[in-house]
């Protein structure tokens, strides 16, 4: 298969550049055949998994892919099985033709859009569940959700195969569940974990930011304005994770538009709330703003050689 054609020869015998364009895939035949292709002529495979609706958060981990994979398969799929009975499956954006024009101009060799049910036919009952991280956190509030995740990932690294896997901290316990399950079943795909894009004024970017009323837009900056006032207070020499959260959860509080469902500084690994800070942390949060659910997180990390001065990044 070619996976990516950029030049013509005309009958002149001249080379002419032409559009390029990019492989829509939607059967999950289809695409393992081009991956097992891919694979045998000795291609760095790349999979950057989403659910569409791009933004520069998605086009951020395209470019990564980018830089060190060839080819790159970009999947959209909106992943019923992540979404709880109450929560915004329906609505959720699904603007594929859009999702598709800016690939081709990323120049991304694969689009992997499969119907629901090409990944889960009438009969489908195998899932697969990371115990214990899967629970804390947005697991907790959203029972079932990461059970959904990591069967989705594990059948798209199935299906594609690819050397590398691409993820963003955005959603950092995904990331870290991902991880786990990658080590635990042995799989031979590596996880790569990209940083957050956010908004010239701090909200980062996420599908469902285009829920929110302007009014709402406005107060959706507190999530990371909560963090960074966090941040302020580590490099003022606060190491205490309770006087911590409790400081990034009074200023959410004083937004009259936003409620938090979770503040918490939890161990990088674990995600286990901590008391103190150490080696590595994350304070995370998830907010509503109006009826709109958004999570964000900050990475706190001690800097190496100096002792107990931490790094934090937003
Ligand atoms: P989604 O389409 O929301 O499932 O996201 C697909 C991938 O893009 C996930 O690995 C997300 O963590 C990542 N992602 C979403 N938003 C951002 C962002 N603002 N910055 C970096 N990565 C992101």
């Amino acid at each position: 298969m070619c996976w990516r054609a950029s030049r013509k020869i005309e009958p002149s015998g001249q080379a002419r550049e032409f559009l390029f364009v990019v492989k829509t895939i939607h059967t999950v035949e289809w695409m393992k055949q081009a991956a097992r292709q891919a694979r045998a002529e000795g291609k760095l495979v790349g999979l950057v998994p989403t659910m569409g609706a791009l933004h520069a958060g998605h086009l951020s981990l395209v470019r990564a892919a980018q830089a060190q994979c060839d080819p790159v398969v970009v999947s959209v799929f909106v992943n019923p099985k992540q979404f709880g009975p109450a929560e915004d499956f329906e609505k959720y954006p699904r603007p594929l033709e859009a999702d598709r024009a800016l690939l081709e101009r990323e120049n991304v060799a694969c689009l992997f859009a499969p119907p629901p049910l090409e990944m889960y036919p009438n009969g489908f009952r195998t899932y697969v569940n990371v115990e214990g991280l899967s629970e804390r956190l947005e697991g907790r509030s959203r029972p079932g959700h990461f059970r959904g995740v990591t069967t989705v990932v594990l059948k798209l690294l199935e299906i594609t195969q690819p050397h590398l896997a691409y993820f963003g901290r955005k959603d950092a316990q995904q990331a870290r569940i991902v991880r786990q399950m990658a080590r635990d079943l042995n799989l031979d795909s590596e996880i790569v974990v990209c940083p957050i894009v956010r908004e010239p004024d701090g909200l980062a970017l996420s599908s469902r930011n285009v829920y929110l009323k302007p009014d709402e837009r406005r107060a959706a900056t507190v999530l990371s304005h909560a963090l960074d006032r966090a941040r302020q207070e580590i490099a003022a020499g606060e190491r205490d994770a309770v006087r911590l959260a409790a400081l990034v959860r009074k200023r959410i509080d004083a937004e009259p538009l936003a409620t938090a469902d979770y503040v918490e500084i939890v161990d990088a690994e674990t995600f286990e709330s901590v008391t103190r800070l150490r080696r590595a942390c994350l304070a995370v949060l998830a907010v509503f703003v109006g009826s709109t659910r958004l999570i964000d997180n900050m990475l706190i990390e001690e800097a190496e050689g100096l002792g107990e001065t931490f790094r934090c990044t937003l």
